[in-house]
């Protein structure tokens, strides 16, 4: 059962309200019946700030350029001996 955090637009209150994905979406308040909105929490999506750009630039600085690699040679067709 998904569990959704709501917030409210009028007194700030906040809940958690437990629905299946049938129920419709609340859109009022149980404390003061005033607009709601749903609150999305950013778990499991965390950004480190800039030390993910930090360890990038690193990386491209410290990797050197790839070898280029040889293409294969073309299939030399099988000489008949005859
Ligand atoms: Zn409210």
């Amino acid at each position: 059962m998904p569990t959704y955090q709501y917030a409210c637009n009028a007194c700030e209150h906040e809940f958690e309200a437990f629905q299946s994905f049938s129920d419709a979406s609340l859109t009022q308040c149980p404390e003061c019946k005033g607009e709601i909105r749903k609150v999305y929490s950013a778990v499991g999506v965390v950004f480190k700030g800039s030390g993910f750009y930090k360890t990038d630039s690193v990386n491209k600085k410290s990797v050197s350029e790839p070898a280029k690699a040889t293409p294969p040679a073309p299939a030399a067709p099988a000489a008949k001996a005859d």
